[in-house]
């Protein structure tokens, strides 16, 4: 008998299917098979030349210490300072210093532990779908419980106003909110965020009244960076000011800085939430690897230029794959706001009895191409394909779906 009792927070807990996936393509390839991998959930850019530069300076000028726990003080005036600049409605009455940030192991620390810290057992987390697959399995980490809103293709994926009241209750802690999202690339306009939030702003008046608690908004904003024409990036809290002490803003350079291994993100939010961050961290990490803040100082000071440039490649690819799907009546598919991925519904190309899941198993077999299957993101009729990948491969892997559909 196994001597070891997994605990009980664990149970139920899956494990991550893009990583999976990712790792499988890779390793089909690394035997010579020639597969198309369209699963990576990271630029395919390198970071930019003065982050890789900063590293190698502090290296050598033995810059190996422990940091704060909450990270290096120009490292979080710059993560305040960029705030401010995305959020001027709350920065013209109470700007975000320093003191407000905590720098994490990447946005997904940072959403862990704004979890971590906020619900206790049983508490419910509302989740709109299709959403990132990590939000649920964090929840359940955390002993609360997922409370999964489906949202309607014919609104863009993007979750109604209307849809949150009948969703919120007495026991809602937190609700999360990714804008531009991964799977679906849909993004949230000012007066979509409003309107949300007034729904919010209501429940907490509400739930005060009644002597209860108010729930925190987490608002996932780590493709900030990445978003096409037509669509303008607004932070949660630039379109609702007032929910100021509520919601905690999560960022990173994981995709805008192509910075995915080095680790960097962060939270700004009030100081009773900064504070438990900042107390959490000291008793489990420490804080993040010295070198990756200090490559952040320097992506985040970076010209605008070059996330520009890497911007309309994207976008360019973001075009032609459209064009190229499109052509196929099997495949219905958005045109995603930000971020670098086609979300599209495949079920047209279902065999008897598959589902997402059971589809991109098969196209790995029979296509050679590796997509992400939208089960896991609470989508089982799609698929996630990343076009953070050579144009070449991008068009092969599409070629390759159209021709097995
Ligand atoms: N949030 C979303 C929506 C993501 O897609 C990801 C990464 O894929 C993250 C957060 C976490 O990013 P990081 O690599 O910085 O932990």
């Amino acid at each position: 008998m196994n001597p070891f009792k997994l605990a009980s927070r664990m149970h139920g807990v899956s494990e991550s299917a893009t990583l999976k996936l990712n790792a499988l393509a890779n390793q089909l390839r690394s035997q010579g098979i020639d597969v198309v991998n369209l699963t990576a959930g990271e630029p395919d850019f390198a970071p930019a030349e003065e982050a890789k530069e900063a590293i190698i300076e502090n290296v050598k000028r033995n810059r190996s210490k422990y940091t704060p726990t909450a990270g290096i003080a120009e490292l979080r005036e710059l993560i305040a300072r960029k705030t401010n600049i995305q959020q001027p409605a709350v920065s013209a009455s109470k700007p975000w210093t320093a003191k407000d940030v905590v720098v994490s192991n990447g946005g997904k620390q940072a959403i862990f532990d704004a979890l971590m810290v906020s619900i206790d057992s049983g508490d419910e987390v509302i989740i709109p779908a299709p959403f990132w697959l990590s939000y649920p399995e964090m929840v359940k980490i955390c002993q609360g419980k997922p409370v999964i809103i489906p949202t309607k293709e014919s609104n863009g994926f993007r979750l109604q106003p209307d849809e949150l009241k009948r969703a919120l209750t007495s026991k809602t802690k937190a609700i999360l909110f990714n804008s531009p999202s991964n799977p679906t690339g849909m993004g949230y306009s000012r007066e979509q965020f409003a309107a949300l939030g007034a729904i919010v702003r209501e429940h907490t008046a509400n739930a005060l009244r009644a002597g209860g608690a108010a729930p925190i908004i987490i608002s996932d904003e780590i493709y900030d960076l990445i978003t096409y024409e037509g669509f303008k990036f607004c932070s949660f809290l630039e379109a609702c000011p007032d929910l100021r002490d509520q919601v905690v803003t999560v960022n990173g350079l994981s995709k805008s800085g192509a910075m995915t291994g080095w680790r960097v993100g962060w939270t700004v939010a009030q100081p009773a939430i900064t504070e438990a961050l900042a107390t959490l961290q000291g008793q489990s990490t420490s804080g993040i690897n010295a070198l990756a803040q200090y490559a952040a100082v320097a992506a985040l000071q970076v010209d605008g230029a070059w996330i520009e440039g890497h911007r309309r490649t994207l976008a360019r690819r973001r075009d032609s794959a459209l064009a190229q799907l499109r052509a196929c009546s099997k495949f219905r598919v958005l045109a995603p706001d930000g971020a670098f991925y086609l979300f599209v519904n495949v079920s047209a190309a279902f065999r008897a009895g598959e589902d997402s899941a059971a589809y991109a198993e098969r196209m790995i077999e029979q296509a050679k191409v590796a997509v992400v299957p939208g089960t896991p993101f609470g989508a089982p009729e799609w698929v996630r394909l990343s076009f953070a990948t050579d144009d070449q491969s991008l068009s092969q892997g599409i070629e390759r779906l159209i021709a097995n559909a």
